[in-house]
């Protein structure tokens, strides 16, 4: 890796940042497939905003996939070539939907970005002043966990606050 595009990365082992990109790389696919089968099988109250959302968190879980892995390549690496390297390389895991509810549902997803903000807020202070375009990717993907854990909670207390009015009502 003799290009001048990693010559400026100061301070830190690229194949550290490698390991550590693949383990974000095998997150996001997970992410991607849990958004994708969540919207597949979900029920319940609002069941259609759930969806919309869903589906537009799974596009954006693989875009981030893409980012990452364009990254890694750059880098000199190879991104995990076989999905069962994603369960071991993984930091967030995978919530297997187990209830199709659609509240409980929401309830996974959000564990499943709060660990994403973690884990990117990680890396970057991980390549702060370091690695500057790594650095500057997992911002991007940041502010995108960041906004998936807003809008997903904002939905999920819509739902709730909506059960809440109900019952009052029928009460
Ligand atoms: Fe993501
Ligand atoms: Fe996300
Ligand atoms: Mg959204």
């Amino acid at each position: 890796m003799a290009r001048r595009g990693n010559s400026i990365i100061k301070g830190l082992d690229i194949n550290d940042i490698i390991t550590r990109l693949n383990k974000a790389y095998a997150d996001e696919w997970l992410a991607y497939y849990q958004y994708f089968i969540e919207a597949k099988v979900v029920k319940g109250i609002m069941k259609d905003a759930a969806i919309a959302e869903l589906d537009q968190h799974a596009a954006d879980e693989l875009r981030h996939a893409n980012m990452v892995a364009d990254r890694i390549l750059q880098l000199g690496g190879t991104p995990l070539l076989n999905p069962k390297d994603w369960f071991t390389h993984t930091n967030c895991g995978y919530e297997e939907p187990k209830d199709f509810d659609v509240v409980s549902i929401l309830e996974d997803s959000i564990k499943g970005e709060q660990c994403a903000i973690s884990i990117y807020s990680e890396l970057a202070d991980f390549t702060r002043n370091k690695d500057i375009v790594t650095y500057d990717i997992v911002s991007q993907i940041l502010a995108d966990e960041v906004e998936h854990e807003e809008d997903l909670q904002a939905l999920h207390d819509d739902i709730t606050d909506f059960i809440t009015d109900i019952k009052k009502k029928t009460n």
